[in-house]
């Protein structure tokens, strides 16, 4: 790897009025790498502030439901924030301070990615401005709140469809004017170099622990590993430690959406569509259309709701070290109700497409199997999607009462 490439993935298409910054960026980077004490001070904040090491929790109940079959699951849901983007955000935030840098932007389409951004925004005292299409504003009230409670500016986006691109493109405006003393806080292991690989470095700390974890109860290595794949920062995190184990299969689980023949997915890899091309800085795989138009993507995780792919991600692809498959809506929410009831625990949608892969495959695994899922965060975010999925009449009466409390709230003069 040179250049930040990776095979023929990967790069830094940026406009040259960024190239400094990206210089620099890439400097205080390998830097950092080379710099023991900077782990050893990521790890400790880690710890302290994060609850880290997540524990490896071996799933009884499940393993028995499959004979004996040992299932794992990686507990990045216990996560400050409730998901494994806290590793990364709380990692760029040590490399702003060594910058010198005071002030932190981000762009984030569901929330997740801002409200951690202002959680270490606000630990590490650096001004924060958080750029949202408006039409996701007003579809995430509750995070917009969180962020401005952190103390966060969150800023509506209003050009094009209001959503997470034109929100993508404000930020990088506001990069582009104030560079000097700003960091832009990149969400996961996409973008032009030196992202991809300093995400994957930081979220690495994922699969060093679970290396450690599964020798110590296990006593050996997993055979198989699966998880979701948005951008590919959690993969990428838990894969790394285990890519010299030729004899640990590594499954990456993208977005089925409503089945790979719908078209509604976001399934760059193992939908079998997805094309190479260059956007957002970097070369990969991209869902477009024929003339190259960047298509629309469908999944009912918005976290895994992305036209591209990490270029680490692609090259380990084409070099037949991750296996790539898809889960489907349908899949995802059967599968999320499954591991609530079997284990007590309330994953989030994006991972659940992790859990329903491994759900399908592990009766044909051999009965000696012994199965991690990396289950990236916590489901509590989900819970209008899920109730809506599920059809809980519960739900929408509650939901009606809310309406009716608010508009009378609205009539008093
Ligand atoms: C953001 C998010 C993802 C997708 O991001 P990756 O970079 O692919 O890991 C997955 N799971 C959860 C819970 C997320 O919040």
């Amino acid at each position: 790897m040179s250049h930040g490439y990776h095979g023929i993935f990967g790069g830094a298409f940026i406009p040259e009025i960024l190239r400094e910054t990206f210089r620099r960026l890439s400097a205080a980077y390998s830097e950092a790498r080379a710099d023991p004490a900077f782990w050893a001070e990521y790890v400790q904040l880690m710890e302290n502030y994060s609850g880290r090491p997540t524990p490896l929790t071996f799933a009884s109940n499940l393993s028995r439901e499959f004979g004996g079959r040992r299932v794992y699951i990686k507990r990045e849901d216990l996560n400050q924030t409730g998901a494994h983007k806290a590793n990364n955000v709380m990692g760029q935030g040590l490399l702003v301070k060594r910058m010198g840098k005071r002030r932190v932007i981000a762009e984030t389409g569901a929330g997740q990615h801002g409200m951690a951004t202002a959680t270490m925004a606000a630990r590490m005292g650096l001004e924060c401005v958080i750029y949202m299409g408006a039409e996701d504003v007003e579809r995430q009230r509750p995070n917009v709140f969180w962020m401005e409670q952190l103390g966060a500016r969150v800023v509506p986006v209003t050009s094009g469809t209001r959503t997470l691109k034109d929100a993508i493109n404000e930020a990088l405006r506001d990069w582009v004017g104030s560079m000097d003393d700003t960091h832009y806080v990149l969400g996961t292991a996409c973008g032009a170099h030196p992202f991809p690989e300093m995400v994957a470095w930081l979220q690495s700390i994922i699969g060093d622990e679970a290396r450690r974890q599964i020798l110590a109860q296990e006593g050996r290595l997993p055979t198989h590993i699966y998880a979701c794949v948005g951008g590919g920062s959690n993969a990428l995190g838990i894969f790394q430690a285990f890519l010299p184990d030729t004899g640990v299969e590594l499954i990456g689980v993208e977005a089925g959406g409503d089945g790979l023949d719908s078209g509604r997915h976001a399934a760059r890899l193992a939908g079998g569509d997805g094309r190479v091309g260059v956007a957002h800085g970097y070369k990969s795989y991209f869902l477009q259309n024929a003339d190259g138009q960047m298509r629309d993507t469908h999944s009912v995780a918005a976290g895994l709701d992305y036209v591209g792919v990490s270029p680490i991600l692609a090259h380990l692809w084409r070099e037949k070290r991750v296996r790539f498959a898809a889960a489907t809506d349908v899949e995802v929410v059967a599968a999320l109700k499954r591991l609530m009831r079997a284990e007590g625990i309330i994953p989030a949608l994006e991972s659940s497409h992790a859990v329903a892969r491994a759900l399908k495959e592990l009766p044909d695994l051999p009965t000696d199997a012994v199965v991690i899922i990396n289950l990236s965060g916590r489901g509590d975010k989900d819970i209008l999607h899920v109730a809506d999925a599920i059809g809980d009449p519960g739900w929408r009466a509650f939901i009606q009462a809310k309406a009716a409390h608010y508009r009378g709230m609205g009539e008093r003069p």
